[in-house]
């Protein structure tokens, strides 16, 4: 039999939470290199399921600031547009008996419907797993996770990252929504149906790996290549926010700042380039390596690279 060859395709997935910022945008960046230089696909899914905490407005601005700084895309999708989807493969879960309504704590159940960043995990006994209960506006659906669900991640660039997720999330929750559409059931759903071949994000999001890959399991898709890298972070070691000073790509762009410039910093933090200098998005594909990438998080200095670089340009 003839080897099919696959065609790479990979995702952009925004939260419209907040506004687009560089910890983003190099996460982007690296996602975007990956399938450019393969010649594979982009799809843009804005994920907007997060309802009250997504900022009117924020998914338009995400979309324009991305195509800014360069990037494209070959096909888009909005998964509140989606909910039909989402809602079939709950039912799935449920005819196999494998999800739960849960109303236990709100904090929980307001966390399903968002991406469980490193440390906003919980762990959840299945105190209601056999009560049997009805959805209400108060509850959130939970996957029945099997005694004994050893999971290995063979992550492309994190290397071997293992979870018994039974002990380390136990329950773990799918969705708020009635009709199962929140971050995890989605994001699962939406990766097989989209085709994607390979997922690159943060690697805070690297512990809620194993349960994707056990929802995945449930529904019989395939499982995709995790690609997993550092976060950016400031000089304090903490997740670059709004303490580190405004990253936003909207300041940066109301200061005049060239999408080139923003560009061409982070690039050159990233070990694509020898030196900072403006470069465009594109004129980085015959150079990214992620081989380059430091597996340490990147950390920014305001008073660092890339300002001293955003500085000369706004000088110039
Ligand atoms: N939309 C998620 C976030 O911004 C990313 C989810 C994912 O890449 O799977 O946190
Ligand atoms: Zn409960």
């Amino acid at each position: 039999m003839a080897e099919v060859l696959q065609k790479y395709v990979g995702r952009l997935a925004p939260s419209p939470t907040g506004a687009l910022h560089l910890g983003n945008v190099r996460t982007f960046m690296i996602a975007w290199l990956r399938a450019r230089q393969q010649n594979g696909k982009v799809i843009m899914r804005m994920e907007d399921l997060d309802h009250p905490r997504d900022k009117p407005g924020a998914a338009a601005q995400a979309i324009e600031d991305l195509k800014w700084l360069g990037f494209d895309w070959d096909e888009e999708f909005v998964q509140s547009e989606r909910k039909d989807i989402y809602r079939a493969a709950l039912g799935q879960l449920q005819a196999k008996g494998m999800v739960y309504a849960c109303t236990c704590t709100r904090r929980d159940v307001e966390a399903a419907q968002s991406a469980p960043h490193a440390g906003e995990q919980l762990f959840y006994p299945g105190t209601c797993r056999d009560k049997h209960l009805e959805w209400t506006p108060k509850a959130c659906w939970r996957f029945k996770t099997p005694k004994g669900s050893h999971i290995i991640v063979d992550d492309v660039f994190a290397g071997k990252y293992e979870q018994t997720v039974d002990e380390k999330l136990g329950d773990f929750p799918l969705a708020r929504d009635q009709f199962g559409a929140g971050y995890t059931l989605a994001a699962v759903v939406d990766d097989a149906l989209m085709g994607v071949t390979e997922i690159v994000r943060g690697d805070d999001l690297l512990p809620a790996t194993p349960a994707q890959m056990l929802v995945q399991h449930a529904l019989n898709l395939p499982t995709p290549q995790y690609c997993h890298v550092p976060l950016l972070v400031g000089p304090d070691g903490r997740r670059l926010a709004k303490r580190h000073g405004d990253t936003r790509i909207s300041n940066y762009r109301a200061q005049g700042v060239s999408p080139e410039v923003v560009i061409g910093g982070l690039a050159f933090l990233s070990g694509w380039l020898d030196s900072p200098r403006p470069i465009a998005l594109d004129e980085l594909i015959p150079v990214f390596s992620l081989a380059a990438v430091d597996p340490r998080p990147l950390i920014i200095d305001n008073q660092g690279t890339i300002s001293t670089l955003v500085l000369k340009s706004v000088r110039r």
